[in-house]
């Protein structure tokens, strides 16, 4: 005999914990099927462990898709107001780090309690270790075979996430439904993922790993300001992170390795108030010295400032701030926070998140094609698009 349910939500993660407590609060009979041993396993290790969970400045700019206005429905329906709200609520202490990004004082675990809470307040059932089999039905009636048995219900909710961090239970099953029920998936890429260097590049640059500074990385239209960090493998960092949503291999990506100073303004200056010092303590006062070192053994010939000409000091100030930085490709979903691409909006209601193929069938969080940068931005929408699909389904 199947069980069954008003709604069932595959995936108990971010936007499937939402959108569980979301319907359950209406009066949903819910059941969420989560195949790992356990719920949240990302918000748990989100945040360097305490969860960077929204950002206040969050708006329809901060995501990438192929269609840029999808978010903005859901996006203004549940803000981040509306989070923190319920993060008070639980009396869960949290501060700002930097740029509208909000992060737990003590643990993320708390956000993962609250959800949990919140679902069994709202009469929501759980099973973790439950693996879907096979999913059949479809326009208000679905069967689902699963390793615990089978279970119905008139709506499904695919909140399985993305393929970043395999070890931690992401899998390609919502692509496979999505493609089962007639969607398309765009294509899916690793994002907000570390940049590898081959070549001159990564010999140039390997030993230093451990180097942090800040600088503005352009690439396709779009720059960040914030740290690099040269790795082992090539460069990390929010700048790096940020800018490698964007980037594809081949991509021209500069970086700026004085952001906010005129070079070629400030090398004059240098010129004229330290007419002695080589060129690699000057630089060595504004960049990590190490790496300042390195730039001119490899890149610029280092002399007394007085022996530049106005030619050379160009030059060098535009390969300072036009750095070019020869990717190699990415460290891939191992260690991604994100995935690009995915289950294409067009045929989704951007207010319900329901399929346009299929009545009762929706897609809500990161397997649905929107990505957000780093920096709270992606839970915002886990939360948005899971309050959305659970106030209709
Ligand atoms: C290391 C790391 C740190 C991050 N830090 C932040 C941060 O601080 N702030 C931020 O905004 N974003 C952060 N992110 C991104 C954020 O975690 C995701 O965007 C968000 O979790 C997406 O929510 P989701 O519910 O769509 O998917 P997920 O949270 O990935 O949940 C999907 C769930 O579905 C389950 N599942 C998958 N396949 C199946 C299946 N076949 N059957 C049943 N269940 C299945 C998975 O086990 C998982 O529990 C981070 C990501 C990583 C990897």
């Amino acid at each position: 005999m199947a069980e069954s349910f008003d709604v069932i939500v595959i995936g108990g993660g971010a936007a499937g914990l939402m959108c569980a407590l979301t319907a359950g609060q209406r009066g949903r009979s819910v059941l969420v099927v989560e195949h790992a041993n356990r719920v949240g396993k990302k918000i748990l290790m989100s945040g360097g462990g305490r969860c960077n969970f929204t950002n206040t400045g969050t708006g329809p700019g901060n995501f990438l898709s192929a269609n840029p206005h999808y978010c903005k429905s859901a996006l203004a329906r549940y803000t981040p107001a509306d989070f923190i709200t319920l993060v008070e609520k639980h009396g869960i202490a949290y501060h700002e780090k930097e740029l509208g990004q909000l992060f737990c004082d003590e643990s993320s675990k708390q956000i993962v309690r609250m959800l949990l809470d919140e679902c069994a307040a709202a009469g929501v059932r759980i099973e973790t270790g439950c693996s879907v089999e096979r999913v059949a039905g479809g326009d208000g009636g679905y069967v689902l075979d699963t390793t615990l048995g089978r279970f119905t219900a008139s709506s499904l909710v695919i909140a399985s996430g993305g393929l970043s961090i395999p070890s931690m239970g992401a899998s390609g099953f919502g692509y496979q439904l999505a493609r089962q029920f007639g969607h398309d998936v765009l294509p899916t890429q690793a994002g907000l993922v570390p940049l590898t260097l081959s070549g001159t590049h990564s010999q140039r640059l390997q030993d230093l790993s451990g180097v942090s500074f800040p600088v503005e990385a352009s690439c396709n239209g779009q720059s960040f300001r914030n740290f690099m960090l040269i790795t082992h493998r090539g460069v990390s960092g929010p700048s790096i992170l940020q800018i490698s949503s964007y980037w594809r291999p081949g991509d021209e990506l500069l970086l700026d390795l004085l952001p906010g100073e005129d070079a070629q303004v400030w090398l004059r200056e240098q010129r004229q108030a330290r007419s002695a010092a080589e060129l690699r303590t000057v630089l060595g006062d504004v960049l990590p010295k190490r790496f300042a070192q390195r730039l001119c053994e490899a890149w610029f010939a280092s002399k007394p400032m007085r022996q530049y000409d106005e030619r050379e000091l160009r030059d060098i100030a535009t390969q300072l701030q036009q750095w070019p930085l020869v990717a190699s490709g990415t460290e891939g979903y191992r260690t991604a926070e994100v995935t690009l691409g995915g289950v294409d909006t067009r045929t989704l209601s951007s207010s319900t998140m329901e399929s346009r193929h299929v009545r009762g069938l929706y897609f809500i969080g990161e397997v649905v094609d929107v990505t957000g940068w780093l920096g709270g931005y992606n839970f915002q929408w886990a939360w948005a698009s899971g309050h959305a699909a659970g106030e209709v389904v």
